[in-house]
C-alpha cells in the first residue's frame, strides 16, 4: 500500500459519498463511516472498510479508526463531514432538533478530530478537513442553530489550525453553499422547506457534490507545506 488512509464520516450519501469515491479512485485506502452501512458497502470500493458508526459515539468512532489503521497504517486525511441540517422557524422548532444538530455537527466533528489529532501531531503529518458551510460564515433567518453549529466548526478549526501548524498538520475548512445531497430530507418545517426549494429554483439549481470532493482531493494533494485554509464553493448564481 503506497498511499495513506483517508477517513470519511457521513460517507453514505451526498458530499461524503462523493469524497469517499474520489479518494478511492485516486488510490487511497478509505474508511467509510455512517449509520447506513448497507449503502456504503454497496459502493464496493477497493481497499476500503465500512463501519456503522454514529459520530456522536466517540468510543465507536475511535475504535473504527484504530481498526482501519491496523490494516492500512495511520490516518493521513480525516474528513469530518457528517452533519444534519434541521432548518426551521426557530420559535416553533422542536428543541430536540437543536440537540441533534449540536451533537452531530459540533461534538461529532470534535470526536473525529480527537480520533486522529494526537497521532498526526506526533507524526508531524496529516490533514484534517472539517465540514462547515456558507452558513458558518453568515447567518440565515431559518438556519439559527444550524448556523450556530457551523460557526462553531469555523471557530474550532481556526484554533486547532493554529495549534497544529507548527507540527506540520493542516486543518482545512470546507464551506459549501447549495450542493445536491439528501440535506432537504432533514427539513421537517414545511414553510422552510418550501422557501429552500424556491431559492434553489431561483438560482438555477444546486451543484454536484463531486465538485466539492474534487476540491478536497486537490487541497489534500498539495504538498504538506501548502494549505488551502478554507474552501468556499457555491453555485455561481447563489447570491447569498
Ligand atoms: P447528506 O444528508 O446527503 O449527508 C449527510 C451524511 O451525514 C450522511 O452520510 C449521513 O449518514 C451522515 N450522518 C448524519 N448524522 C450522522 C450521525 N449521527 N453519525 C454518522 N453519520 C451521520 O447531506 P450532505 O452531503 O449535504 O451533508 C454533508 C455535510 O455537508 C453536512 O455536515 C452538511 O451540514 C454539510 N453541508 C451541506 C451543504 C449542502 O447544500 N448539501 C451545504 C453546506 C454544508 P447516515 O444517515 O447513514 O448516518
Amino acid at each position: 500500500m503506497t498511499k495513506p488512509l483517508a477517513v470519511i464520516t457521513g460517507a453514505s450519501s451526498g458530499i461524503g459519498e462523493a469524497t469517499a469515491k474520489i479518494f478511492s479512485e485516486a488510490g487511497y485506502p478509505t474508511l467509510l463511516l455512517a449509520r447506513r452501512i448497507e449503502i456504503m458497502e454497496s459502493f464496493k470500493l477497493k481497499n476500503s472498510i465500512c463501519k456503522k458508526v454514529d459520530v456522536r459515539d466517540r468510543e465507536a468512532l475511535v475504535a473504527a479508526v484504530r481498526e482501519a489503521e491496523a490494516i492500512y497504517g495511520p490516518t493521513d486525511m480525516m474528513f469530518n463531514n457528517a452533519g444534519v441540517a434541521r432548518l426551521a422557524d426557530i420559535s416553533t422548532q422542536d428543541p430536540n432538533e437543536w440537540d441533534e444538530m449540536i451533537d452531530v455537527n459540533t461534538k461529532g466533528v470534535m470526536n473525529g478530530i480527537y480520533a486522529v489529532m494526537s497521532d498526526m501531531k506526533a507524526r508531524k503529518s496529516g490533514t484534517i478537513v472539517n465540514m462547515s458551510s456558507i452558513a458558518g460564515r453568515k447567518v440565515y433567518g431559518d438556519h439559527t442553530v444550524y448556523c450556530g453549529t457551523k460557526y462553531f466548526v469555523h471557530a474550532i478549526s481556526e484554533s486547532i489550525r493554529g495549534y497544529l501548524s507548527p507540527h506540520n498538520v493542516r486543518v482545512i475548512v470546507m464551506s459549501p453553499g447549495n450542493i445536491e445531497a439528501e440535506v432537504l430530507n432533514g427539513i421537517t418545517d414545511p414553510n422552510t422547506l418550501a422557501a429552500y426549494k424556491a431559492n434553489i429554483e431561483r438560482i438555477g439549481g444546486r451543484i454536484s457534490p463531486e465538485y466539492v470532493a474534487k476540491m478536497i482531493l486537490f487541497a489534500y494533494e498539495m504538498p504538506q507545506n501548502v494549505i488551502m485554509q478554507e474552501v468556499v464553493v457555491t453555485p455561481t448564481k447563489q447570491d447569498y
